[in-house]
């Protein structure tokens, strides 16, 4: 069991399934981040920078007029990860792994990006903490991400094109798998979500299981008790096991992922895969076995999400051992049930909300009358939504004619 733990299995889910030469780097840093976790000097430090330099604890805030609106019988708390440094809760993983190749003593950080934040994070904890940055992204993403490119320039990384493939983040990633099987002796991969080949679900989890740390402390002072039911997007899905790590021993606290239901279910402009929808099945996606969006071929399926960090084909392999031990419920938000969610957090908190983040508020609004009398519901705000407001006026735009 232990042995298996440490070969990061989920039930049945994650492992490694990587080439030959890359099983030693992951070794290494399986290795290393043991101990890293174990000398107070690197935590201590970490510590430190989570709360001077990305401004956490983050608050939990009582969304009194959402309550209302929902009809006033549950209390609803969002967990601000929005108030971050950088907009959302991805500098907490991508400061710790910064760390985490400084304490190994490499030099260089490399990471994949789709629409540019995981990108950015890195680049600014590359940028903190003084090392050469890589970020791959592919070249109808870096088109559509202007303004990020231009970010992470001004921070100091180089954004590498990645024409090959859709020229989006699944080629990304397996462009910045190549570069490290050249580079890993002074190279660190920075894995952006709870994906990946073991160990990464496991280092980018437990980084972010800060969140879920801080929430439960805070909302039993605020409510007296814990939640009955804990809400969060899922793209990756790191916000969401940050969030649910501290919960998952409480029977009674009801954990909620929400995945991008796009155009529909029907079709396969979605990123359901854990909703059970005739394209999601088990699979071997970037070095993890979990489930995957794929067409009955094994041909991995393209992805369509209003938002683009909820729009990838697999699923961080705890969320599949979640999903299959029945100890979480995942459901979806359409991309037009996102967008009023959107819309609904800016008019009555004056929250402008990251579009991902939109899809758990919607999962609030959907089950507004579900709510148990005097319940307490918690949604996890993973980032802020200023990067979206093309894309809103866009959907809004298009929605209308
Ligand atoms: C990237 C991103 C997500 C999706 O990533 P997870 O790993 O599933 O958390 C969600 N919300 C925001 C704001 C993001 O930037």
């Amino acid at each position: 069991m232990g042995a298996r733990a440490n070969r990061g299995y989920f039930g049945r889910f994650g492992g490694a399934f990587a080439p030959e030469t890359l099983m030693p780097a992951l070794a290494e840093a399986w290795e290393a981040y043991g101990r890293f976790r174990a000398d107070e000097r690197w935590q201590a430090e970490y510590a430190r920078l989570l709360e001077t330099y990305c401004g956490r604890a983050t608050p939990l805030y009582e969304a009194v007029n959402l309550g209302k609106r929902l009809g006033g019988r549950a209390r609803v708390f969002l967990k601000r990860e929005d108030l971050n440094h950088t907009g959302a809760h991805k500098i907490t993983n991508a400061l710790g792994q910064a760390l985490l190749a400084r304490f190994m003593g490499k030099g260089r950080l490399i990471a994949e990006t789709g629409a540019g934040q995981h990108g950015v994070a890195t680049a600014t904890a590359a940028a903190l903490l003084g090392m050469e940055c890589d970020i791959f992204m592919g070249t109808v993403d870096m088109e559509r991400q202007l303004p990020n490119v231009f970010r992470m320039n001004l921070l100091g990384a180089r954004v590498v094109p990645v024409p090959s493939g859709g020229k989006t983040l699944k080629d990304a990633v397996n462009e910045a798998m190549r570069d490290w099987t050249r580079t890993v002796r002074d190279t660190h991969y920075a894995f952006g979500s709870a994906l990946g080949p073991h160990p990464f679900p496991t280092i980018v989890r437990d980084f972010q299981s800060v969140i879920g740390r801080e929430c439960r402390a805070q909302v039993k002072a605020a409510a007296g008790k814990l939640p009955d039911e804990v809400v969060a997007c899922v793209g990756g899905g790191s916000n969401a096991i940050g969030i649910f790590s501290a919960f998952i021993k409480d029977a009674g606290v009801k954990l909620v992922g929400v995945e991008a239901g796009g155009r529909g279910l029907r079709g396969a402009e979605h990123a359901a895969r854990l909703t059970p929808s005739a394209n999601s099945r088990p699979g071997i996606l970037h070095g993890s076995y979990s489930y995957v969006l794929q067409d009955k071929d094994g041909q991995i399926s393209n992805t369509h999400s209003v938002s683009a960090g909820l729009d990838y084909s697999a699923v961080g392999p705890e969320h599949s051992h979640l999903f299959e031990s029945g100890r979480a419920a995942y459901t979806y938000a359409t991309d037009k049930e996102a967008v009023g969610a959107f819309k609904a957090l800016c008019e009555c908190e004056g929250i402008i909300p990251a579009l991902e983040s939109s899809h758990a508020v919607a999962y609030a609004i959907k089950n507004a009358g579900k709510m148990k009398k005097g319940s307490v519901v918690v949604i996890n705000l993973s980032g802020r939504g200023d990067k979206d407001i093309d894309s809103v006026a866009k959907f809004l735009g298009g929605a209308a004619s």
